[in-house]
């Protein structure tokens, strides 16, 4: 065995507002309560807030 350990190349994942590719370890994440969103910095995580603001609980 003689295999060297890379350095782990962090995942690219796609911004869901400007749909830049960022590194996973860079993105801000918003979890919803199915899904999990990316985005590469609170600029677009706050404009993906104002188009979706959260929903009344009705309850
Ligand atoms: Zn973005």
């Amino acid at each position: 065995m003689s295999d060297k350990i890379k350095p782990v190349e962090p995942e690219h994942i796609a911004c869901d507002v400007c749909l830049k590719e960022i590194p996973e370890d860079a993105a801000k994440t918003f979890e919803g309560d199915e899904y999990l969103l990316h985005f590469c910095g609170l600029e677009c995580l706050t404009k993906w807030k104002k188009a979706h603001p959260p929903k009344p609980n009705n309850k």
